[in-house]
């Protein structure tokens, strides 16, 4: 069994744009090595809009190095990039955006968001690419809830659904370049969790809302419980109903040297991005 190394949690919350209230529950900055090929997870939990005529989000900026995972629990979110993939995603889909050599992109509340107001809800998961990698062309997955398969677990205690990474038998539909589990977990108040994860990966459970015990201590709404590379698997109780995601995966052995939207491996891999960004080389939004 894996170890808890540590909990943490954020109760400040901080606006990306003016669309998504987030609390960051953890970042490469402080913790990229122990969470490897993990990079970043923003949360917003649930935040009321108005009805708007102007659509709230993040306008045009770029990325280099790695992919952007966006989970949306409730509303809607529009994405629009420079290699010309654009979506909208609603509760229960993921975006697998992989930026590789580099992209513009927007994400923007929807337009039907926007003009109905409600609740939005959702996560954004950084996941790094190894350095071969880095540069390859941009790619984008638009993964739909009901191509994502949901294990309910024995005694009505709770469900798993597989983002990627596979369990029981099924697999999630997210192509990853390193192997791992990204997992959207419901639990039961009472229900003890047992979850695979295979020795000398990286592992955390990021509680979104809820509570679990730990024999570390416990996590509540908006925490990070971090795993032991050594051991096979965690367990968790959980003390009330949690929404939580599962993440573990092999971590990649190289440098992260990050700055802002651009995550690779040496500084003068950024200074390399942020020329080529302001000479315009990472295309425009058509
Ligand atoms: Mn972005």
């Amino acid at each position: 069994m894996k170890s808890v190394i540590r909990i943490h949690s954020n109760n400040q919350a901080h606006w990306v744009g003016d669309g998504f209230l987030v609390r960051t529950l953890f970042s490469y900055q402080s913790m990229g090595e122990d969470l490897s090929p993990f990079l970043m997870l923003d949360y917003a939990s649930p935040t009321a809009f108005l009805p708007s005529t102007t659509a709230k989000g993040v306008g045009p900026h770029p990325h280099r190095g790695f992919e952007t995972v966006t989970i949306a629990f409730e509303g809607e979110l529009e994405h629009k990039d420079s290699a010309g993939n654009s979506g909208t995603i609603g509760p229960g889909d993921v975006q697998w955006m992989t930026a590789g050599a580099g992209i513009l992109h927007e994400e923007m509340h929807s337009k039907q968001f926007t003009q109905q107001g409600g609740m939005l809800s959702m996560a954004q998961l950084w996941v790094n690419l190894p350095a071969k990698q880095k540069m390859a062309p941009p790619g984008y997955q638009a993964i739909e809830n009901q191509t994502i398969p949901t294990i309910y677990l024995e005694d009505d205690q709770g469900a798993v659904r597989l983002i990627a990474g596979g369990h029981a038998g099924f697999s999630g539909p997210a192509k990853t370049h390193t192997a791992m589990q990204v997992w959207d977990l419901r639990i039961k108040k009472g229900a003890v969790i047992s979850l695979p994860a295979p020795n000398h990966w990286s592992a955390a459970l990021a509680i979104l809302q809820g509570q679990v015990e730990t024999d570390k201590g416990v996590a509540g709404d908006a925490s990070l419980i971090v795993f032991s590379r050594l051991g096979t698997g965690i367990e968790v109780r959980a003390s009330q109903d949690t929404h939580a995601l599962f993440l573990s995966g092999e971590p990649i052995a190289e440098p992260i040297v990050g700055y802002g939207p651009f995550v690779m491996n040496t500084k003068a891999e950024i200074v390399k991005a942020m020329d080529d960004f302001n000479s315009g080389q990472f295309g425009r939004l058509g």
